[in-house]
């Protein structure tokens, strides 16, 4: 059995086993890993680590980018290249 530390952390799941001698034991699993995914698109965000096991610093809970740790590079470029272009057809068309 895991140690109190161990068990009682947030990424761990109690599993009810029935042993072959009838007596119901907990043991203690591992969550399915959580990556953190972007809001747009739903891909996995790369430099972020999970925080299931303890909590983390900011540092490691997001990328110094707008919007870093919550939306994908790509859907931030192409958000930002709709908007440019929205203000400048804007512009243009006065
Ligand atoms: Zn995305």
């Amino acid at each position: 059995m895991p140690s109190r530390r161990l068990r009682v952390r947030k990424g761990i799941r109690r599993v009810f086993v029935r042993t072959p001698g009838g007596r119901t034991v907990v043991h203690y699993e591992d969550k399915r890993p959580n990556f953190r995914r972007c809001a747009v698109c739903g891909e996995v965000l790369h430099g972020i680590r999970r925080d299931d096991e303890r909590p983390l610093p900011k540092s490691q809970k997001r990328v110094s980018r707008y919007h870093g740790g919550n939306v994908c590079h790509r859907c931030l470029e192409s958000r930002i290249r709709e908007v440019v272009m929205a203000e400048w057809a804007a512009q243009t068309s006065k």
